[in-house]
């Protein structure tokens, strides 16, 4: 695409009258606009990272006026210096002459890529006008908002409330959702894990040394590479964290539960579980001694592929190494019909070994808050939500999200977005007539975008906030570029572990093209469609003042080093070690003491019961036969010859980089994983081009013919097979997944459904 206009005119221009159509460089793009004026600055910024979702804490050099290197933050001892490759090519996305630095409006048909620049006050004006129309004529609910997770999520969540939507989406039905709900009807709460420490994990392939989050992959690494640990990883295909195991079990994927299943038989056949933990801490042992009763190892065998022996094993080990063990929940593995209770089952064996605020197994996390009501006096400085006053709307949502039907327990801040092409195109139970998105691309990360693009053609209005024009971003009437993290300052984000810490994103250069940040976008946005009476801020410094309550030690320390801990021992309520070291500290802790010098009175399970539900008559009365882990839905082949998975790679985070020039001259492609054996009968060889297919698509892929995959299975890293023509680096390489995979739901969890029946067939 090229602009009528020069370079210079563009500069020039803030009017409307920018219309493009062309070739080269669209007049959007940082590309089109002559290399910016830095100042003569030198200097280094403490921040945290986004180019995932992991948000690293990092330090970034700035050498006359640009960021030259990117590093971990020695301040946080868990990151010390070391980074990813992504997180390091932090630079490559800010200066990419492909970033959008000015807001569009669409002048083509939807979808055709014709746009006219224009600012963002005169972009602020369409979009107020419009959804101010819409909400006039049929109602607030009819807009939807979606984000992915993360400060501009709260941002985006207020505005939702200010505007009066109910239908907020977030991305977690398509990622993490399975082990939210799992743990809320488990333990009442998440809970973390204690890698480091650990003797024993069994891991169903929670890959983080591709999927990583540094300082946990770093725990991880250690853990695993001492002698002392043993390392079990169940997984279809050979993956990094496979290749780091003591043993590897290539598990027919949706199949796992059969596995955790057969391993409570064993322990409960057996009496070999932490009887003295499961009577004082849970309900519902004898209901899942009735649910396992058959699910025995030679059982699983069948199911799995994995020899009865194995499971045996793998039981007897678990149990000697309690309640040093963890058995890895994972993020979303081989996601099928059966994630749910896979994912409730792993839960339940871990409470059956006892390891719950043990070294080595899992803990609650210790925040602030916490940390002083164990100490009975403050020790560490506790933040507050300046929007929490503002509260979320609750008419009926168009998914029903947490309020009735298949949806019930699904938190409105989440919803579920596989549900929103169907509420488009049927009108109900309302009709929607627009969307609002900040950093999400659910024409690449939600499943069937062929559904959901046919969907998104009925809306009157979208607008897209993001860094790049994505493939939902070319469907959008209004593109608004946002700042990306290098160039933003935000708020106070809690990350606490066995002791509090916070950490603050730091602005590190200023914003190319002057750039707005999400709260500064729904902030103009709300204050143009007069509905920001509420906020209690009005800048960033406001924002964080308030967080913070005014503890302005906090905040310079933060400002400074981009990340605060505050010296108080690792806590675990229930080993005493800890327990003694922290009272020693705070001998005020000691009226919280039980009668072993524990501190387990501080355990609270904010569960119906007020234990760790191995029954949860909550789930059973919602839908029956789910209250206890049982053997539910494994089949994820559906009469297909092969199952296609899918997976992370350490290069590239989901559909988000694939353009950034560093990542893309690493990797630029997603060839078919194929074993030698599938490739005989099918007849392939490297790089041969094939099609995979099923009812609900056909997608391209090239040939990648590897022993570390099951003959019945086939993978590709995600996030790749784009058609955003402005994504040049990207454009039509590789294989998207999605478009193979139905809009159909995991239940009880509402997640979506990553692994999928499919044929091959010659391109
Ligand atoms: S894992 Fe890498 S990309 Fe993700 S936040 Fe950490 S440094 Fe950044």
């Amino acid at each position: 695409m090229s602009s009528t206009y020069t370079r210079r005119d563009f500069l020039k221009t803030t009017s409307f009258s920018a219309i493009l159509a062309g070739t080269s460089c669209m007049a959007g793009k940082l590309g089109s606009i002559d290399t910016p004026i830095f100042d003569d600055i030198n200097k280094t910024v403490n921040t945290y990272c986004e180019m995932c979702s992991s948000r690293c804490q990092i330090e970034a050099k700035v050498e006359k006026g640009k960021v030259t290197f990117i590093q971990g933050n020695a301040h946080s001892k868990g990151m010390n210096t070391s980074i990813c490759a992504r997180g390091a090519s932090g630079h490559s996305q800010l200066y990419d002459e492909q970033r959008l630095v000015k807001p569009l409006i669409r002048v083509g048909k939807r979808g055709e890529d014709k746009w006219m620049a224009v600012s963002y006050d005169e972009a602020f004006n369409f979009i107020s006008e419009k959804l101010t129309k819409i909400k006039k004529e049929y109602g607030a609910k009819s807009v939807l908002f979606s984000g992915k997770t993360g400060e501009h999520f709260n941002h985006l969540t207020t505005f939702t409330s200010l505007f009066g939507s109910p239908n907020l989406f977030s991305h977690v039905s398509t990622c993490p959702i399975s082990y939210k709900v799992a743990f809320h009807h488990t333990y009442g709460a998440g809970l973390k894990r204690d890698f480091p420490n650990s003797k024993y994990i069994l891991n169903f392939g929670h890959n983080l040394f591709e999927g990583i989050a540094v300082s946990k992959t770093k725990k991880f690494a250690k853990a695993v590479n001492k002698d002392s640990c043993k390392l079990v990883v169940l997984e279809p295909r050979f993956s990094v964290v496979a290749a780091k195991a003591d043993e590897w079990y290539s598990v027919k994927p949706g199949t796992d539960l059969a596995f955790v299943l057969s391993l409570i038989h064993v322990w409960l056949r057996d009496g070999k579980y932490d009887k003295e933990f499961v009577e004082n801490y849970t309900v519902g042992i004898e209901k899942l001694k009735e649910s396992t009763k058959t699910t025995t190892p030679k059982w699983q065998e069948k199911i799995t592929g994995i020899k009865a022996e194995v499971a045996e094993k793998v039981a007897n080990e678990l149990y000697a190494a309690a309640p040093s063990c963890i058995i890895d929940w994972g993020h979303k593995t081989t996601t099928g019909q059966s994630e749910f209770q896979r994912t409730r089952a792993i839960l339940v064996a871990n409470a059956l070994m006892g390891n719950l605020e043990k070294e080595g197994g899992l803990f609650f996390g210790k925040k602030a808050k916490t940390v002083n009501k164990v100490a009975n006096i403050n020790i560490a400085p506790e933040i507050s939500n300046p929007d929490k006053h503002i509260k979320m709307v609750k008419d009926l949502r168009v998914d029903k999200a947490s309020q009735e039907g298949e949806n019930i327990f699904v938190s409105r801040k989440y919803g579920v977005l596989m549900d929103i092409p169907d509420a488009i195109l049927s009108k109900k139970p309302y009709e929607v007539k627009a969307w609002v998105m900040t950093r999400t691309n659910p024409l690449v990360t939600v499943a069937n975008p062929q559904k959901m693009k046919e969907a998104m053609n009925k809306l009157d209005l979208i607008v897209v906030n993001d860094v790049y024009m994505s493939e939902t971003a070319q469907m959008a009437d209004v593109v608004l570029p946002e700042a990306t993290y290098l160039e933003r300052d935000e708020g106070i984000h809690d990350v606490s572990s066995k002791a509090p810490a916070y950490m603050m994103r730091n602005k590190v250069v200023e914003p190319i093209n002057k750039t707005l940040t999400s709260y500064e976008i729904f902030r103009a946005l709300a204050k143009k469609m007069n509905i920001d009476s509420e906020y209690k801020w009005n800048n960033i410094n406001s924002y964080r003042a308030h967080q913070s309550k005014g503890d302005i030690k906090l905040l310079e320390k933060l400002a400074k080093d981009g990340y605060a801990s505050f010296d108080i021992p690792a806590l675990l309520y229930r080993e005493k070690s800890y327990v003694d070291k922290f009272v020693e500290k705070y001998p005020t802790a000691s009226s919280n003491l039980d009668e072993n010098g524990l501190l387990t009175k501080m355990m609270k399970f904010k569960t119906p019961s007020g234990k760790i539900e191995i029954f949860s008559q909550t789930i059973e009365d919602a839908f029956a036969g789910y209250g206890v882990p049982a053997n539910h839905d494994m089949d994820v082949q559906k009469g297909y010859p092969y199952i296609i998975t899918s997976g992370k790679t350490a290069i590239h985070t989901n559909g988000h980089t694939q353009n950034i020039p560093y990542l893309n001259m690493l990797m630029s492609d997603n060839p078919v994983w194929i074993n030698p054996l599938t490739a005989k009968k099918e007849n392939l060889k490297n790089g041969d081009k094939i099609f995979l297919e099923n009812d609900v698509g056909k997608e391209k892929a090239t040939v990648f013919i590897t022993e570390g995959i099951r003959p019945d299975t086939l993978f590709v890293y995600m996030g790749f097979g784009r058609d955003s023509k402005e994504l040049k680096r990207a454009d039509g390489k590789g294989t998207c997944q999605s478009k193979l995979l139905s809009l159909d739901k995991g239940p009880v969890c509402s997640t979506m459904i990553t692994n999928t029946g499919v044929k091959i067939t010659r391109a």
